[in-house]
């Protein structure tokens, strides 16, 4: 995916300013002759002609979004999503390779390891309030949580992350594991990875990208640059934000199901982000952007939930 955006980002450089010399080349300021688009140009279009393709290009848009919008659940956002689910979740198998690549060298503790037990443990209360029946009431597309098989693998990194796969498996490197101090704080990690998988936000991202590909095909056919680059900067990235958000709200409400004391997030948060200045690592905010004043917002969606009767009982919600 991030060779296809760096495809993407190479495909929108164009010349600023051109020196015509023969068909289907041009030269640049630098006095360098590069191959011209193939294609009519912009201004080789009548306006009639142009008209119509921007209608239909607003047509296939609308379309596309009808046909392949769903909601998330709890924020009720519309997301349009171009990948089935079945293909998100062989992505993810694929994926597991990818992880371990980035971990540095790590090594994937066993099952009986108490590190991979104690996020298991964790981990399967919140998956436990993460299936269709349990997501009931909070509206948007909640299908796909039938299809999850959720594993909890635990790598041994120095590398402080954590992250989830389409299908259910979720990778917390122990580097992340030393920075927190309980299990309320651990549960806001994976709670809050599983919220990216209740809001499909893989399958969002991969078709982000995709609708940006198409995008630049289309548009270098009758224009001189691409708005693949555009498109993304526009789109892509306030989504990624958006999604941390939405992932956050989604974690912390699976924690409030799950009873565990999702009062506890920002601190998770903070311990995380304490250090990563002196210790230079930050692979947690490369990949969770949107870091600033996420613990604040954090803090306030807290702090406008109530815990479930059921857990009134528990020392935490001792009212
Ligand atoms: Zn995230």
């Amino acid at each position: 995916m991030r060779d296809l955006g760096r495809a993407c980002r190479g495909a929108s450089a164009g010349p600023t300013s051109t020196v015509w010399r023969a068909k289907g080349t041009w030269r640049d300021s630098a006095g360098y002759t590069h191959f011209r688009n193939r294609g009519p140009t912009f201004a080789a279009l009548d306006p009639g002609t142009l008209g119509i393709v921007f209608a239909g290009c607003c047509l296939g848009a609308y379309s596309a979004r009808t046909a392949f919008a769903q909601q998330v659940p709890l924020s009720k956002r519309k997301h349009v999503l171009l990948v089935s689910e079945d293909k998100e979740i062989e992505m993810g198998r694929d994926a597991f390779k990818e992880v371990l690549q980035l971990s540095q060298g790590g090594k994937v503790l066993s099952k009986r390891h108490p590190l991979t037990r104690k996020v298991a443990k964790v981990g399967s209360r919140l998956t436990a309030e993460a299936s269709p029946s349990g997501l009931k009431g909070w509206g948007g597309y909640v299908d796909h949580m039938r299809k999850q098989r959720w594993d909890f693998v635990v790598i041994d990194s120095p590398v402080v992350n954590a992250c989830v796969l389409p299908g259910g498996r979720v990778c917390v490197f122990t580097g992340l594991l030393k920075r927190l101090q309980s299990d309320d704080e651990l549960a806001f990690i994976l709670g809050h990875e599983i919220g990216h998988v209740v809001a499909r936000h893989a399958a969002e991202k991969v078709s982000t990208v995709v609708s940006g590909v198409i995008l630049s095909i289309i548009t270098s056919l009758f224009f001189d640059f691409s708005a693949g680059a555009l498109y993304q900067l526009m789109v892509s990235l306030p989504y990624s934000r958006q999604m941390e958000d939405e992932a956050d709200v989604i974690g912390l409400h699976l924690m409030s199901l799950a009873c565990f004391d999702f009062r506890r997030a920002p601190l998770a948060m903070s311990r995380i982000q304490s250090g990563k200045e002196a210790s230079g690592l930050s692979e947690y905010f490369s990949t969770h952007p949107g870091t600033d004043h996420r613990i604040e917002r954090l803090a306030n969606a807290a702090k406008a939930m109530v815990a479930p009767e059921k857990c009134w009982s528990q020392s935490a919600w001792s009212f």
